[in-house]
């Protein structure tokens, strides 16, 4: 299914990130600017009120506030009045809102013309033109006022008044100025002294309108970075993917047989590239062992072919005409000695089969190799002393930990290669030791060396350094592979090192406890 893709659940992620992130920003723009215009507003009323409260009690006017209104919260939302308000925190009316009176100034000398006159117990309210150009009662969107007296009768209003006006419950706090919301309308009122109400308002209808197209910019601005957001996430993940539907795509040539194929890395050290290098060098083992394995099936199939047709020919040439039983005799005895070598191929190649399998079947403990080593030793002097081959040993105590069977068969086939490739009346020098934990065992020929073109492939199946020599004896160039196998299945080493012409030394390590 498309969504188990990377591709697409990382898409999906962005997405969702996207959305999360834009939608807090709007709404946090938005906030901030319904705070602002409020604020405003609530600047613009307060100064009436202001005005308004000072002719109505007669007192000298504050001078109202000049333009820019001061920066003061009047919204009914508790967190961003907070958040953006310095001022003290003032008492709450019925909708939350509320303004400070300023503090009432020394009683100045009163202008005949302003203030209240008290006529007959009638208090007439008088505006001075100041307060009244605050007003512009001809346009029904303007401010407009309202003056109730204590006993809420109404003293004074602009004609620009909205219907169903009422006067607003008195609370605490009569110093303070408070905001209520009325439908569309923001109206600001303060309770003077003598208990007359003063209120002012206007419609904000305009103002909530414009706030809804900012609200709508928002979102039209929202969708196209989500849009760029989105496509542009989606070119970056195309991008990132790339090399992994190229890494898909090799493996899927080298799983139909193409072994040599590899996947092309670019030169940036990226993880995928990274991981395409360490697929590459193991494709590239894979191939190495795959080639290996086809040349050892290979030269197996042709070593064991060898025998087989002299066998085959010795039979068919022997029963061609009648024999004497002395060349029927002798006619078998080749024919043993073929089968004999073939045994000890099939042996040897079942040897490297179970070495190949990881030899965890094959039972270890600790033996000694010194007389394992001593034990071959004996077995091996007549074949060398046919040759005029002396044999010189140096055994010290030591142990090791492996298989002593198996380790007996290193010991033989080194010994016994010492002794085919050693000059006639040379010397064989067997040594067994302990070293730093490690059973070490070593033996030096002075026989014919090895080239140093040969020394790397010497421990390689089916090598042989001289390939004239004859196959006989069961020289098929897989002795050294079998130490090497036998000796390394037991967390051991084995090394060489030659000079042509003058001798070859071989050095076992084994471990004496388990790995
Ligand atoms: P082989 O059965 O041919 O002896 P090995 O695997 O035992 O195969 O040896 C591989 C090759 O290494 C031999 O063909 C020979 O050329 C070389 N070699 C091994 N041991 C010696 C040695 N002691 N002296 C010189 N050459 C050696």
């Amino acid at each position: 299914m498309f969504i188990n893709s990377i591709r697409w659940r990382m898409q999906l992620w962005l997405a969702f990130l996207l959305v999360v992130i834009l939608s807090g920003f709007g709404f946090t723009a938005f906030q901030l600017h319904r705070v602002n215009r409020f604020r405003e507003i609530d600047a613009d009323l307060e100064r009436r009120v202001v005005a308004l409260a000072a002719d109505v009690s007669g007192r000298p006017r504050q001078n109202p506030p000049p333009s820019p209104p001061p920066k003061r919260s009047s919204d009914d939302d508790d967190f961003f009045r907070d958040l953006f308000d310095d001022s003290p925190k003032r008492s709450n009316n019925e909708d939350g809102s509320t303004r400070n009176m300023p503090p009432p100034k020394p009683p100045e000398r009163r202008k005949k013309s302003d203030g209240p006159i008290e006529r007959g117990g009638f208090r007439e309210i008088r505006l001075s033109g100041q307060s009244l150009s605050l007003f512009d009662e001809q346009d029904s969107g303007a401010f407009y006022f309202h003056i109730w007296s204590r006993d809420g009768t109404l003293l004074k209003n602009s004609t620009n008044a909205p219907a169903g006006m009422f006067i607003p419950i008195r609370t605490e706090g009569s110093a303070s100025i408070h905001v209520r919301n009325r439908d569309d309308l923001r109206e600001a009122f303060h309770f003077t002294e003598m208990g007359e109400c003063v209120l002012t308002g206007r419609s904000i209808a305009d103002d909530i309108r414009a706030m809804n197209r900012f609200a709508w910019r928002l979102c039209g601005v929202g969708a196209v970075v989500l849009a760029l957001g989105l496509g542009g996430g989606w070119l970056l993940t195309s991008r990132t993917i790339q090399p992994i539907e190229e890494i898909s795509k090799a493996a899927n040539r080298i799983s139909e047989g193409n072994l040599s194929e590899r996947i092309s890395i670019a030169d940036t050290d990226n993880e995928l590239e990274r991981l395409a290098s360490v697929l590459n060098s193991t494709f590239a083992r894979l191939d190495a062992a795959f080639t290996r394995q086809k040349q050892f099936t290979a030269d197996a199939s042709h070593e064991l072919r060898t025998p087989l047709a002299v066998l085959i020919s010795e039979a068919q040439t022997t029963l061609a005409r009648d024999r004497t039983a002395a060349e029927y005799r002798e006619t078998l005895e080749d024919c043993l000695d073929t089968a004999q070598q073939m045994r000890w191929l099939m042996e040897s190649l079942l040897e490297l089969a179970r070495s190949d399998a990881g030899g965890e079947q094959i039972p270890r403990e600790l033996f000694n190799p010194t007389t394992a080593t001593e034990n071959c030793v004996e077995k091996l002097r007549p074949l060398a002393a046919e040759k005029g081959i002396q044999i010189h040993t140096e055994f010290n105590p030591a142990y090791a930990y492996g298989n002593a069977g198996r380790y007996t068969q290193v010991i033989t086939n080194l010994l016994s290669n010492a002794i085919h490739y050693n000059k006639p009346k040379g010397e064989i020098r067997v040594r067994v030791s302990m070293l730093e934990n490690q059973a070490v065992i070593s033996i030096t020929d002075t026989g014919i060396g090895i080239a140093p073109e040969d020394m790397p492939h010497i421990f390689e199946r089916f090598y042989r350094a001289d390939k004239s020599r004859s196959r006989m004896n069961g020289r098929f160039g897989l002795g050294l592979a079998i130490c090497k196998a036998i000796v390394e299945t037991d967390q051991g080493t084995i090394h060489a090192q030659s000079v042509l012409g003058q001798g070859s030394e071989f050095t076992v390590t084994l471990p004496t406890a388990k790995a």
